[in-house]
């Protein structure tokens, strides 16, 4: 089969005939089947049941019935409530557990005949940036399998760049899509924060987490992102913004920002660097006006970012308790210690070191040291960043400091880990919708991602002018 770039030309053949929903599940199951062993995005192919969904797709193609998503090949991180699907969040504590709901977003994609075709690895509810904190297993990157394809939505990443499927959906807190994008040569969006529906999603940090999409080309996540955006009355936080419809958006000049800091932050490798001011180049050269500003909060954020969603974490997961979801560790005499032994068997190292740090930032001796005076940092980045996009149209930075690093390079440090999401945590501080798109390579061959972030909803000015970029760029 061919490979297809974007949705839109798969509808083409759909519509001619040339190709059926059929076709393209067993290309993907057969693409699956040979390159899951070793990269291991999928934890489960929901084989028979997509097919037969591909079938009555088929069908509706024929009498003209069919939704606006009819035969795209979505796989979903497992962290996404699917009815009467297990879900695991990539930990032991969810082992069995099966979904009763389904998630809102996803919910919308099956309405519109999207076909999902199973659930994708990740870090341990979504904490991590290499994919090595899961439970079944780490995923590879299939540009270069020695290497992680980023996280927490490494596998979800890995899966669109092998042709595993054509779309993903992933969860972004602070960079989750927008990392193992960048990692693995393919588009990542996170849009504004309570854009799209949390209703079944697994919650990390509730004040950061975005549902996002990882896709080939632009043009599929500006249309995933259509389909799955607008208010649930199931999440509350859920936004009533209408969209805006993308074709209102002129191409114009833009006025651009850039940090200078950047250049000295620490672990920002040379050929990033590099990558970045050909990038900014580019802007020029095409007639944007590309500003050079201070951000006095760089060395902020990460502190702020891991602070809160640990707290956040630490509320969150005090569900799994061996009582209500899961796994039950047997042998207890009484009910605390079977809490702590199911919890501290379930959880892994990275999962237990948040809740630990989530506990200690919010006990009554410590919470103003920390918790609040990270609320009140993270107020100051809102603003500052808000105030930028009040008078830029977009702010641009490098997606991460290095490109895909070798598996267990970080793994046993911690600190050096959480580096890699310097440039991502700004967006998700503010709340603000980001993309990465790819941008290069470096000397070994693996992609380097540039990311731009817009205003609050302007995602489709985002997404207008990523697309223009991409395009220009194979021109
Ligand atoms: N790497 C970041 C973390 O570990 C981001 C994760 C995410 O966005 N879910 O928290």
């Amino acid at each position: 089969m061919k490979n297809y770039h974007s949705y839109s030309e798969i509808r083409s053949d759909l519509d001619l005939g040339i190709v059926s929903c059929e076709d393209i599940v067993n290309h993907h199951l057969a693409v699956i089947q040979a390159k899951n062993p070793l990269i291991n995005a999928f934890l489960e192919v929901f084989s028979v049941e997509a097919l037969l969904q591909a079938k009555a797709i088929d069908k509706k193609i024929k009498n003209g019935s069919a939704g606006r998503l009819a035969g795209l090949v979505v796989g979903i991180k497992d962290l996404f409530c699917f009815s009467g699907h297990q879900l695991t969040c990539a930990s032991k504590i969810l082992e069995g557990f099966e979904s009763q709901i389904t998630a809102t977003c996803i919910e919308r994609l099956l309405t519109e005949d999207a076909i999902v075709i199973g659930r994708q690895n990740c870090d341990e509810f979504a904490m991590g940036s290499s994919n090595e904190n899961s439970a079944y297993g780490i995923t590879r990157n299939p540009i270069d399998e020695s290497t992680v394809p980023g996280g927490s939505s490494g596998a979800s990443a890995a899966a669109v760049a092998a042709d595993m499927c054509q779309v993903s959906i992933g969860s972004d807190t602070g960079g989750s899509v927008r990392q193992p994008a960048s990692f693995c040569g393919i588009v990542g969006l996170k849009p504004t924060y309570s854009r799209i529906s949390r209703y079944g999603l697994t919650a990390y940090a509730s004040s950061f987490d975005c549902v996002g999409v990882l896709s080939k080309s632009v043009e599929d996540a500006q249309l995933v992102l259509d389909v799955m955006a607008g208010h649930d009355p199931r999440d509350s936080t859920s936004s009533k913004k209408p969209a805006l419809p993308s074709h209102e958006e002129q191409r114009a000049n833009k006025k651009i920002v850039f940090f200078k800091e950047l250049s000295s932050a620490s672990g920002c490798t040379q050929e990033i660097k590099e990558s970045f001011s050909n990038f900014r180049q580019q802007l020029t050269e095409q007639g944007h006006e590309v500003v050079e500003m201070s951000f006095p909060y760089l060395d902020y954020l990460l502190p702020i970012y891991y602070i809160l969603t640990s707290a956040e974490a630490s509320a969150n997961l005090s569900r799994y308790d061996g009582v209500r979801y899961g796994k039950r560790v047997g042998g207890a005499e009484v009910l605390e210690q079977m809490y702590k032994r199911t919890r501290t068997e379930g959880f892994g190292e990275e999962v237990l070191r948040r809740i630990i740090l989530g506990t200690f930032v919010l006990s009554s001796s410590y919470q103003d040291a920390f918790y609040t005076k990270a609320q009140k940092a993270r107020r100051l980045v809102k603003d500052f960043t808000a105030n930028i996009l009040e008078n830029h149209d977009f702010i641009v930075m490098p997606t991460t400091p290095t490109t895909a690093f070798k598996i267990g390079e970080k793994s046993e440090d911690p600190l050096e880990m959480y580096l890699s999401d310097i440039f991502t945590v700004q967006a998700s501080v503010s709340g603000l919708p980001a993309i990465s798109i790819p941008y290069g390579a470096d000397k070994s061959g693996l992609p380097i991602g540039m990311q731009i972030i817009s205003g609050a909803f302007e995602e489709h000015k985002l997404l207008h002018f990523a697309d223009r970029l991409m395009i220009t760029q194979t021109v």
